[in-house]
């Protein structure tokens, strides 16, 4: 039953099917069923006129129409009804469809309307509100939880504004039978989770009589939702784990342990210590490890990275690692050959602009496993480039990159190669959980001793001068600064206009000899840049300008003052992700957020947020509740996007429990093979066949 085409619906009809069809994408009475309300109004309560304020939202008024009068001429012609009740008259106006209404409305009948009141020359009015005449049956019919549903002008030209939405779900509703629904969970989920079953659910999620029934309802719904995505995931990663051979790194060898003895730089943290014994354990299980490291910027994942890799040669492998961009990839290789100078392994680079001759080379010398750890960037995942015996790869600022890239780097051996999958952009659990829920997750929670947490100050474009002042004071102590400009694609022509004019002033502000500048953005060649980043790195000039192109991985500890302009036009992540540059250091580092003078609310307490936390995570939650997971990036191909009810930002206590609810399924019975569980198997195929994109992931 629920696969009829929707036309077959009482009250639908070719021609409304069409626009259903064009506008909301729904098909089948199943489709109908799963367009949710946004949100439900009490109908059960009245308000009077005289207590209409600025910021009332909706009103149901009891009353009686005095006149009604067609107005206006032309575009501006209109109904304009008197309505009145004990406490004041309103207008109600309608600038559509007002023959009809003119005919239909009786003067001096009671009505009930229903609307939302705008002020026109300082008088609430209601524009197209709901009319009915006052029945017995109406006041018994209004529910205290009325569903409200989103509609379209094409639609309500058809008749279907969110009362003839609604009209149509409860007569769908009233012909479904228990039977016409399937179950998706077990009598023991729903059990365990005291969960309403499937019918009920849709009954009450559209035309609930009480607050319980539709709590119950949203419940259920949103455990469905998440619980089949956590299914899905944890299904990918137990098959996997099963059926996927991985190589065994059995030994800690003389490399490792030379490195350890004598050239750690430093003490490793204990969050670093945790991870790589995570890591030792996963490539010594003879199962591949799929595991994603998230840390925030600075905390020290390159070192761990770097470990593994070594790990993974005294075992006899090659391994790889791959950066977003050619700055990072090139700032890799300058750490590596630091670190392992001493040592004998050899360490290439190969990006987008190394030269034919050596790109040759470099390609014989992997075939032939000369070559040990090669860093690069998406230059690694071309086909030419061919392994002797690739172990152990890294993937870095994987947000960076697509889940096909990554498939790609998997399959350069026949074997897999392990993977460790690294991100800087701390992201909510909640997210995390959803988009790489198929992976093991290690974090790194602890930034290295000696770090002093950043300053974070707010300055209006009209305290600029105090900007360059303090820049000039930190400039004087040997500190070094980056000035960021803002560029995005739709205003990239102004942007680089600004970006000039930035820089003129910063140079007039800074003037040659005593101050150098660079400047860095995506115009510049490669080598370019490279140029103008190596003597910023060098401390020749002491200000670096630039794009957003340093948002990713540079590392300079002597900079510790990250200046931001047009601060309100990036979003939380990326700030976070720029003041991640400064800090590295033992010095006192600071982030300057230059905006101009009016602020929106959201840009506001993006500011509010960066002044007042360096913690990724918190800062992440605050972006996810802004921007809604659609903007976050990864999420698109991830099946989040399909969540109809369930909400990331505010259910994570129900994302939890369906995990918790699907991960043990799984480890009774991971083939669906016992009777209970067959519906989960029916239930992700369906889903499968329906949702294609899904098979990407992973
Ligand atoms: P990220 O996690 O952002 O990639 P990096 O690996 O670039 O961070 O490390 C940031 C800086 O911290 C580097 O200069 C690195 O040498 C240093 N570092 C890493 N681990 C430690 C440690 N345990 N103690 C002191 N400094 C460390
Ligand atoms: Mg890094």
């Amino acid at each position: 039953m629920l696969d009829t085409p929707i036309v077959y619906l009482k009250g639908i009809g070719p021609q409304r099917a069409e626009v259903l069809k064009k506008e909301l994408n729904i098909f089948t009475y199943r489709d109908l069923l799963t367009y949710y309300p946004f949100r439900y109004v009490d109908r059960t309560k009245f308000s009077t006129i005289k207590d209409i304020h600025d910021e009332t939202q909706y009103v149901q008024i009891k009353g009686i129409i005095d006149s009604l009068e067609i107005v206006g001429l032309k575009q501006a012609k209109r109904l304009v009804v008197q309505f009145r009740d004990n406490t004041g008259i309103i207008d109600l106006v309608f600038f559509k469809g007002y023959n009809w209404m003119a005919q239909k409305l009786l003067v001096g009948k009671e009505y009930v309307v229903f609307g939302k009141p705008t002020a026109f020359n300082r008088k609430f009015n209601l524009a197209h509100p709901d009319i009915d005449l006052v029945t017995d049956d109406l006041l018994s019919q209004q529910s205290a939880f009325q569903a409200v549903y989103n509609s379209t002008e094409k639609l309500k030209v058809k008749g279907l504004d969110s009362e003839g939405i609604r009209k149509t779900i409860r007569g769908l509703v009233n012909q479904l039978q228990p039977q016409h629904l399937e179950e998706t969970l077990s009598d023991e989920v729903k059990a365990d989770h005291k969960l309403i079953d499937r019918y009920s659910a849709f009954k009450y999620i559209h035309c609930p009589d009480n607050a319980q029934q539709l709590k119950d309802a949203e419940l259920r719904l949103k455990f469905d939702e998440l619980f089949y995505i956590q299914l899905r995931l944890l299904k990918l990663n137990k098959v996997r784990a099963i059926t996927v051979r991985g190589f065994v790194f059995s030994k800690v060898g003389e490399h490792f342990n030379d490195f350890f003895t004598n050239y750690l730089p430093f003490e490793l943290t204990n969050a670093q210590k945790r991870v790589l014994k995570e890591i030792r354990l996963d490539v010594g299980s003879g199962r591949q490890m799929n595991r994603l490291l998230q840390g925030d910027v600075g905390s020290g994942k390159t070192m761990v990275a770097l470990m593994s890799m070594l790990l993974a040669i005294d075992n006899g492998f090659q391994t790889c690692i791959m950066a977003p961009t050619e700055i990072l990839a090139q700032q890799h290789l300058v750490t590596f050959k630091e670190l392992l100078k001493s040592m004998n392994i050899e360490v290439a680079l190969l990006t987008g602009s190394t030269k034919a001759k050596e790109r040759k080379l470099i390609h014989a010398k992997l075939l032939s496993g000369d070559i040990k750890i090669l860093i690069g960037t998406h230059a690694l995942i071309e086909d030419i480039v061919q392994f002797n015996n690739l172990g152990f790869v890294v993937i870095d600022e994987q947000h960076r990159f697509g889940v096909a890239q990554r498939a790609k780097l998997r399959a350069k051996n026949n074997v897999p190669p392990h993977m460790l999958i690294m991100t800087a952009t701390p992201i909510p659990r909640t997210l995390a959980m959803t988009l790489y829920g198929d992976l093991d997750t290690s974090l790194i929670d602890e930034l290295p001793a000696g770090r002093k947490p950043i300053k974070t100050l707010h300055f209006m474009e009209n305290h600029r001068l105090r900007v360059y002042g303090f820049m000039r004071e930190q400039i004087e102590i040997g500190r070094q600064v980056y000035v960021v400009f803002p560029l995005i694609k739709e205003s990239e022509k102004m942007d680089y206009q600004n970006l000039q004019q930035g820089c003129d002033n910063i140079v007039h502000e800074f003037p040659p000899p005593k101050y150098q500048v660079s400047i860095v953005h995506g115009k510049l060649t490669a080598d370019q840049k490279e140029f103008e980043m190596q003597r910023f790195v060098k401390g020749e000039t002491q200000i670096m300008v630039a794009t957003t192109v340093i948002e990713v991985g540079v590392n300079v500890p002597n900079a510790s003052v990250m200046v931001i302009e047009s601060a309100e036009r990036f979003g939380l992540s990326q700030l976070h992700q720029l003041r991640g540059r400064v800090g590295r250091g033992a010095d006192q580092s600071y982030c300057l957020l230059l905006t101009g003078y009016k602020l929106g609310a959201d840009s506001r307490l993006r500011m509010e947020t960066m002044v007042r936390t360096t913690d990724g995570f918190e800062i992440s939650e605050v972006d996810l509740k802004l921007r809604g997971p659609g903007d976050i990036e990864g999420t698109q191909q991830s099946g989040v996007m399909d969540l109809k009810l369930a909400n990331l930002a505010l259910d994570g206590h129900i994302l939890q429990l369906a995990r918790q609810a699907a991960q043990s399924v799984l480890d009774e019975d991971v083939n669906f093979d016992l009777e209970k569980n067959k519906v989960y198997e029916k239930q992700l195929a369906f889903q499968q066949q329906n949702r294609p994109n899904w098979s990407k992931i992973g």
